[in-house]
């Protein structure tokens, strides 16, 4: 799968914040500093990572070979940008963290008494900084927007 998103990993410069959460939610494995770094540094970012950089900046682009020009400043717009390049995996749906990019693991921490309501099916927490995740109305409104981009999604 030459094109797909699995197996490949991004670094997003710090203009592409909410971008880097959707990519997330998508389970791309997303960098995100969110750092007001040099070229040079993100792209040593990227080359010591192997990170396919994303970046909004042109001239960055055209110095860095491995780096994905994001051409629009709307999300929507973004969002269908990396996923008609980079085909999601619909397995990796609410696979990482948000916060931290860290993959969701069976809870091994305290957050399932916290939270759980007795409605909620399938608590995850992040292996890496312990967020705790559950899928509800929210992750339902996040799939009806995906799909209303076009972005399919099986339920
Ligand atoms: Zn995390």
């Amino acid at each position: 799968m030459e094109d797909g998103g699995e197996g490949l990993k991004f670094l997003a410069d710090n203009m592409l914040g909410r971008l880097a959460r959707y990519m997330r939610i998508l389970g791309y494995d997303t960098s995100y500093p969110n750092i007001q770094a040099p070229d040079l540094v993100l792209v040593e970012m990227s080359r010591k990572e192997d990170r396919i950089l994303i970046s909004r900046d042109k001239q960055l682009h055209e110095r860095w070979k491995n780096s994905f020009l994001i051409t629009s400043d709307k999300l929507d717009d973004q969002l269908c940008q990396i996923t008609e390049r980079f085909h999601p995996s619909m397995q990796s749906l609410f696979s990482r963290c948000t916060a931290c990019n860290g993959l969701l693991v069976q809870p091994y921490a305290p957050c399932v008494e916290k939270y759980y309501r007795g409605d909620v099916k399938e608590v995850q927490q992040c292996d890496t900084c312990g967020k705790c995740y559950w899928r509800g109305t929210h992750t339902q409104s996040i799939v009806g927007y995906l799909r209303r981009l076009g972005i399919y999604i099986e339920s």
